[in-house]
């Protein structure tokens, strides 16, 4: 709940203001698991409290990873549904070998509408979008879990953030909240499967928030073959929307690229992907396939990603390609809680 609903709620229980203070300093600052535990309210407001509200929205289910590695985490929700959140550690060549940062990437819905043809969260179709608590707990329940604290959000987990605005840009306000988690808005990055009028809106929001596109494609012909999203916003509106994001905001924008062996890693849509990317200022990530059971796509060979980046980086493009890390937790989004609602026979 946030601090301005939290207020509303105390007022109208004719509770003093300041309660709201205290709670909040409970639940985000000193993370007490229990409502009993907030020792400096009256035995009947903590009642009312433990009558009227949940404290977890998340239960851990399952963790797969270890400490110095990629770490994912599977949470049940309330309906018995999953999603997954994945810790990432930074990359000890870009923050140095004691760097102690991490990343949490974050899921916005159980399961996704999109359907792109090499994601195994579209895999079942979609199911619900993540409450605002479901949202920004996610971060709690991975600092808790890991002992570490998160520096950096990617909502690059399950589902299309996009496709649930209202709750994402909810749960940013306890995010960075100065009250609750107080993450920088340049520290969250949303990424998208390209939902051009949901793009034009948050490009009016006020907090410097910064944007990811899974591009995938450089032309209409290869996008629209793996990403269904196309035929409804083709790449020239695409690319229309994000010239006005750029003309909203500061932080440079990101093209996420997957390479799959024989769809989309063809030399001229390097070519062209540098074109787009120069065009937007945009510097490229390019992230070699993650192999998902069921699907038949392959990653190319390293030498062919290599030279894919190559072309890039000769046409003044700024791009990486993507450190491998997770491969072998099945980290790609939604293989844990496919695997699992499928054991438990949800699926
Ligand atoms: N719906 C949003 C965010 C979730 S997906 C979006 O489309 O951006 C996060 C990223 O993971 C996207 O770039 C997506 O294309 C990518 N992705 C999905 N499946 C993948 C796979 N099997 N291997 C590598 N990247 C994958």
């Amino acid at each position: 709940m946030s601090p301005a609903a939290l207020a509303a709620w105390l007022k109208e229980a004719g509770q003093p203001a300041f309660r709201g203070a205290q709670i909040l300093d409970w639940v985000w600052k000193k993370r007490v698991v229990s409502i009993d535990a907030m020792t400096n309210l009256p035995a009947a407001l903590r009642a009312k409290l433990d009558e009227c509200f949940r404290l977890e929205s998340l239960e851990h289910a399952h963790t797969q990873g270890a400490a110095d590695t990629t770490r994912k985490f599977l949470f049940r929700l309330h309906d018995r549904r999953y999603v997954e959140s994945v810790l990432i550690p930074a990359n000890p060549a870009l923050y140095g070998e004691a760097s102690d940062r991490h990343t949490l990437c974050v899921s916005s819905q159980v399961g996704c509408a999109y359907g792109c043809k090499f994601c195994a969260s579209g895999l079942a179709g979609f199911s619900r979008n993540l409450e605002v608590a479901e949202i920004a707990g996610q971060v709690l329940a991975a600092e808790r879990l890991s002992g570490e604290r998160v520096d950096n959000l990617v909502f690059m987990g399950m589902g299309e953030p996009l496709a649930n605005l209202d709750n994402l840009l909810a749960a940013i306000v306890l995010i960075t909240g100065p009250q609750t988690l107080h993450l920088g808005a340049r520290h969250l990055t949303i990424s998208t499967a390209g939902l051009v009028p949901q793009i034009r809106r948050l490009a009016e929001h006020p907090q410097q928030i910064r944007l990811a596109i899974s591009l995938h494609g450089a032309t209409d012909e290869v996008r629209e073959k793996i990403m269904p999203v196309n035929r409804k916003w083709p790449l020239a509106e695409l690319l229309d929307a994000l010239d006005y994001w750029n003309s909203r905001k500061k932080q440079k924008l990101t093209l996420e690229y997957i390479l799959i062996a024989g769809i989309n890693d063809a030399p001229e849509q390097a070519v062209l992907l540098a074109r787009h990317a120069r065009r937007l200022h945009a510097k490229v990530n390019l992230i070699p396939y993650n192999t998902v059971e069921g699907l038949a796509w392959q990653r190319p060979p390293a030498a062919h990603c290599a030279a894919f980046l190559k072309t890039l980086e000769r046409a003044g493009v700024a791009a990486t390609l993507r450190m491998e890390k997770g491969h072998e937790i099945d980290a790609a989004c939604g293989q844990l809680r496919l695997q699992q609602e499928t054991a438990e026979g949800i699926r």
